[in-house]
């Protein structure tokens, strides 16, 4: 009864009707009781503080006043009218204003009545106002106590011209509480919310509301981050073990002659700890008999690719195909470049294919591919056409995968009649906490160890007045036979802009470092790809000194000798974008150097960055940083994944309770993996309403 209460349509509750639960709807998506419910305030105001109007000292801020008014005055004309009206107590007065509703306001307030005056700080000239107040007889608010906290909550102009605006949302709360059949089931297993101390759900909704004391606040808050922590986990881990119930995975059961030729004759340097260590667990996936679904995270130059190439050895002594696709032509001819040097003495063939490789070259390759006589297939997007058939593709790998979306991992997917394994790989850490909800599904694997030799990177911040220097380092450097990066910012909106930017940048430092002495590669995005590959070539081989580019050689390029990257605007970039920039030198063994330049005039936030870049080098505590500063929404790579909508937890300050949630999930599954038993129906129940009929708890029972 209670749960067809939660789906019952907004539009009966009382005080609302067709024409504002059609505004709920489109406006927040509200079409039932359990969603209004479930629409948090964002913040409460303590009504039980007064002021005086002598204590009014900033703008924006909610103030609670009484007083007498003194007078009132209508300015303007028919078309434009503005109302001001003078409250006075015991110690000043203030001006109220109104622009809309004149008329009615003006009929409503009389001279010399006292009023409680609620409202928000504005100022005009030098003096504050309190802009469209509430207003109330003080005799009337004297009859009729308040709640201590009154909910504020986040509503937009449609919603305001139809009365729905915080009061009136309020409301609309208030009458569903109200309602006969107000009852809430709560899905919480029992004994969870006893080991926890969690409130009921039906006191948890009530304070979140209204709550009396700040302690029932608090109280509603964990209850109710903690039920959307579990059910997200919950999903999640569903997902996860029905996969593993439905898909099987190739078994790679040997490791064989390729993998231990490569091992002995052409691997030079010793794999690090954390190499080792991630090598054991891709080998326990890869003969599980599941399918592997693991996510490796790295900084830049941990050695990822190596082990991607380990893998891919693997495979090949099962005699399976991998593919490896990555986001760039000029990265997949890197990895192409590198793995071949690798593998060439002992017999691997490998293949590259991008939107540049000829249709002469791509023909007999496709059926290289399709005989499978090519064992590793290396490229861009190219690889996931239809018309790319392998023989027998068993593991599959992506780079960067941020650059990716879910359709195109999903076509590697279907490359095979069974999905191959897939390793995902990226080089922008993503903060632990947030893995947990945005890659909940899959396995992690962290490198967490540089390669042993390897000098910490120096990162200066220079202001743009310091240019001059900043060009006489980088001489210095260059005559030390070294080589140098100019990265400026290209971010869509203001492409054009940028674009000259960029151009103007390669003039002023074609001319600080003229030829013949100095030679200076560009490469940028707007450039066909065979200019660009020219371009990057020659920097690579060391035929100029300094390659002037946009953000396309963010990822993955690799040119050792490279030991200055000086970044353009850099308070332009984002934090984790910033840190792959700078992982472009360090690449060999001597110190290197990255130069942040900015404007002298930084926002705060963009000094934060600043300053973290500068003191920090590891790329978790990098992350971080990122989150705390922009939120997980604005992260590299979570739009596309579908970060889960959170109404009230936070991916930042809650993460400890996050570790709690998915701990209590893991073990909620291993006793009862289908949701079926006794008290976790309710949930099975909960995360259908929430997440839909995909996973496992909606196809069972
Ligand atoms: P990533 O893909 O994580 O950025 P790479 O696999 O490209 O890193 O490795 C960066 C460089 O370090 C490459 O030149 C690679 O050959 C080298 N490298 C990888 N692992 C080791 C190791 N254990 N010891 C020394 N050098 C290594
Ligand atoms: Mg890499």
């Amino acid at each position: 009864m209670s749960v067809r209460f939660m789906s019952h349509p907004i539009e009966y509750v009382k005080g609302v009707g067709p024409a504002r639960a059609d505004i709920l709807n489109k406006e927040l998506n509200i079409t039932a009781v359990g969603d209004m419910l479930y629409y948090f305030p964002y913040r409460y105001i303590d009504r039980s503080q007064f002021h005086k109007i002598s204590e009014i000292h900033e703008e924006g801020v909610y103030v609670q006043l009484t007083g007498r008014i003194l007078g009132m005055q209508t300015h303007g004309d028919k078309r434009k009218t503005r109302l001001t009206v003078l409250l006075g107590d015991q110690t000043g007065s203030i001006e109220l204003v109104w622009f809309q509703g004149v008329r009615w306001i003006t009929e409503k307030l009389a001279t010399g009545q006292e009023y409680v005056v609620f409202g928000r700080t504005g100022s005009f000239g030098n003096r504050f106002t309190l802009p469209h107040p509430e207003m109330e007889l003080l005799s009337e608010y004297k009859a009729s106590p308040r709640d201590k906290f009154q909910p504020l909550y986040n509503t937009t102009e449609k919603m305001k011209t139809k009365g729905l605006d915080s009061r009136g949302m309020a409301k609309v709360m208030k009458n569903i509480m109200q309602h006969p059949q107000y009852r809430l089931t709560d899905a919480m297993p029992s004994d969870i919310r006893n080991k926890l101390k969690l409130v009921k759900l039906n006191d948890a909704i009530r304070w979140i509301h209204f709550p009396s004391s700040a302690e029932q606040m608090n109280q509603a808050r964990l209850r109710l981050k903690y039920e959307e922590l579990l059910l997200i986990q919950l999903h999640l881990l569903s997902l996860k073990h029905n996969r593993y119930k439905k898909i099987q995975g190739f078994r790679f059961s040997k490791v064989g002659e390729y993998f231990n030729r490569f091992y002995k004759e052409e691997l030079h340097f010793e794999l690090t700890g954390a190499q080792k260590r991630v090598v054991k667990e891709l080998r326990a996936d890869m003969k599980s008999g599941r399918q592997m679904n693991r996510l490796l995270q790295g900084d830049v130059g941990s050695g990822k690719t190596l082990v991607a190439l380990l893998a891919a050895l693997i495979a090949l002594d099962n005699g399976y195909q991998t593919a490896l696709m990555a986001p760039t032509e000029i990265l997949a001819n890197q990895h192409f470049r590198t793995i071949q040097r690798f593998t060439g003495k002992i017999g691997v063939n490998v293949a590259l294919l991008t939107g540049s490789t000829k249709a002469k070259e791509r023909k007999p390759m496709l059926a290289d591919l399709a005989n499978g006589t090519i064992h590793l297939l290396i490229g861009t997007h190219a690889l996931i056409e239809e018309s790319v058939v392998f023989q027998n593709l068993g593991l599959a790998v992506i780079d960067e995968q941020h650059r990716f979306g879910v359709e195109q991992r999903a076509r590697l997917w279907r490359k095979n009649t069974q999905p191959p394994h897939m390793l995902v790989m990226t080089a922008t850490p993503i903060p632990r906490t947030l893995a947990m909800t945005l890659y909940g599904d899959l396995d992690i694997s962290i490198i967490d160890e540089m390669p042993p030799g390897r000098k910490p990177i120096k990162t200066v911040h220079a202001y743009d007045s310091k240019r001059n220097s900043v060009f006489d380092f980088v001489k210095e450097q260059i005559g030390l036979g070294r080589q140098a990066y100019f990265v400026y910012p290209l971010i869509e909106e203001s492409e054009k802009m940028d674009l000259k930017d960029l151009m103007d940048g390669y003039e002023s430092i074609s001319r600080a470092f003229p030829l013949p002495r100095y030679a200076v590669s560009m490469v940028h995005g707007k450039m066909a790809p065979d200019v660009k590959d020219y371009e990057m070539g020659r920097f690579v081989k060391g035929e100029t000194h300094i390659m002037v580019s946009t953000t396309v050689i963010e990822v993955g390029v690799d040119v050792p000798n490279a030991s200055v990257m000086v970044v353009e605007n850099a308070e332009r970039f984002g934090l984790s974008q910033l840190h792959q920039l700078r992982g472009r030198v360090g690449r060999g063994a001597d110190q290197s150097w990255c130069i942040l330049m900015t404007d002298l005039k930084l926002t705060s936030e963009a000094k934060k960055r600043i300053t973290t870049l500068v003191q920090s080098h590891d790329g978790f505590v990098i992350a971080d940083a990122d989150l705390a500063l922009r939120g997980p929404g604005d992260l590299q790579g979570t739009r596309q994944s579908g970060l889960p909508d959170l109404k009230i937890a936070d991916l930042v300050k809650d993460d400890k309770l996050l570790k709690h949630a998915r701990k209590t999930a893991i073990e909620i599954l291993d006793q009862d993996p289908q949701l079926t038993r006794g008290e976790n129906t309710l949930l099975r129940m909960a995360l259908r309403d929430r997440f839909g009929d995909e996973a496992v708890y909606a196809v069972v029972g």
